[in-house]
């Protein structure tokens, strides 16, 4: 497909593929019809694949951004006065802790040093101190790139006796996370990155023992917010039975069916799946980074904590924050910082879903970013900057 307006290259929302777009781009359907009933029941099943868990976990998927499934975790986790730790990582663990604290909750903040994520002996010893009930972590964090590990830090709650929680809003579908096999209790996203789909479903997916924790609350939560609302709904459309609560969002329901298939049914160097969707992930991430590397553009945080859904990256020295206009005009539309500290010093590019499995699209992004800082009076080699981004997509 040849784009007559620029890509769309921010972490999310992101391009989307045409199959999805056809799908929800007809006239509102009922909520009870039977092609919405049928793309919710398709879509929990398939999130059960792509969080890699049994029946005795829970999938929810309603209408909201990813910032209302972390209210909704918190609310139906947090009981006032539990002690929390945080991890942080950035702009949204800044987030995530404001939310638990709204919730009620005394929220301990883990720092590591500027632009890292703390160390798991750090993180642990904030658990011990503090008999915290749960520990939330940002699995990649947007506004830094920074990627926690969700195995280890899992293990260390468990150890501790706290639930795991992540935000996986910059992650899911791109980074691997076997919920089950490595004991994460609450795993929540949105629907614009990594999972293919417009902006608009609040996903996430409940551990039994994060299903326990909203019965021992004395008071229910919110009621748009409660699980225990959700819960009958998603087990009646499960069960292919009508069922209202509220209203869903019908039009993306049907999109998410069509883009959790794909990502079900991908297929990369022998992996499958969800296995092969985290892989082509990170070949891109690899492959760009060198593009990066061939253009002397610097990561923001520290090299070795990089997610790979996206790339924070410094501006050159003599260049502005205008350099993201440029790429538009280029060809790519990018993000300017997010970190309040350090928000004039960046910009950011989004490199999951869809843009993963487009090679032309990655090159484009890498030639506009090249066009732009050379219209900016830097200057750089592009030819080579292709050469090095087509090299890594080549790597099985
Ligand atoms: N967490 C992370 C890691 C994010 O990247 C975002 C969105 N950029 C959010 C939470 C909030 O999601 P939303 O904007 O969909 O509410």
């Amino acid at each position: 497909m040849n784009l007559d307006r620029p890509l769309l290259m921010i972490p999310g929302p992101i391009e989307l593929h045409p199959d999805v777009v056809t799908a929800y781009s007809i006239a509102a359907p009922g909520h009870l019809s039977a092609p919405v009933m049928q793309a919710f029941k398709n879509t929990l099943r398939l999130m059960r694949e792509v969080w890699e868990v049994d029946e005795t976990y829970q999938p929810f998927v309603v209408p909201g951004s990813g910032t209302l499934a972390m209210d909704a975790i918190a609310a139906s986790l947090v009981s006032p006065g539990d002690v929390m730790v945080q991890v942080d990582t950035g702009y949204f663990s800044h987030r995530m802790a404001e939310i638990l604290r709204r919730h009620g909750a005394e929220v301990v903040v883990v720092a590591g040093a500027p632009l890292a994520p703390p160390t798991l002996d750090e993180v642990g010893d904030a658990l011990s101190r503090t008999g915290a009930t749960a520990l939330f972590a940002t699995h990649v964090d947007t506004s830094t790139g920074l990627r926690t590990d969700p195995e280890a830090l899992a293990s260390l709650a468990q150890r501790f006796g706290a639930l795991s929680v992540f935000d996986g809003v910059c992650a899911t579908a791109a980074e691997r996370l076997p919920m089950q096999k490595w004991g994460v209790d609450a795993y929540l996203t949105g629907s614009q990155k990594a999972l293919g789909m417009p902006p608009g479903l609040a996903l996430w997916v409940c551990s039994p023992a994060a299903l326990k924790r909203r019965q021992q609350r004395a008071s229910p939560p919110p009621m748009s917010l409660d699980w225990d609302q959700w819960l009958p709904i998603m087990h009646a459309y499960e069960e292919g039975r009508p069922a209202y609560f509220a209203t869903p969002a019908t039009n993306l329901m049907l999109a998410a069916e069509v883009a959790l298939q794909h990502i079900a049914d991908d297929e990369l160097a022998g992996a499958t799946g969800i296995d092969a969707r985290c892989a082509r992930h990170a070949r891109a991430a690899t492959a760009l980074r060198k593009a990066w590397a061939a253009l002397d553009l610097t990561p923001l945080s520290k090299p070795d904590a990089l997610g790979d859904t996206l790339s924070a990256l410094r501006y050159p020295d003599g260049v502005s924050a205008e350099l993201t206009k440029s790429c538009a005009k280029y060809g790519a539309v990018v993000a300017g910082g997010l970190l309040p500290s350090h928000r004039g010093e960046y910009f950011r590019v989004g490199h999951m879903g869809y843009s993963v499995t487009r090679p032309d699209y990655l090159v484009r992004t890498v030639c506009a970013i090249a066009k732009a800082l050379s219209e900016h009076g830097i200057t750089v080699d592009e030819p080579a900057a292709v050469a090095a981004v087509q090299a890594g997509l080549a790597e099985a």
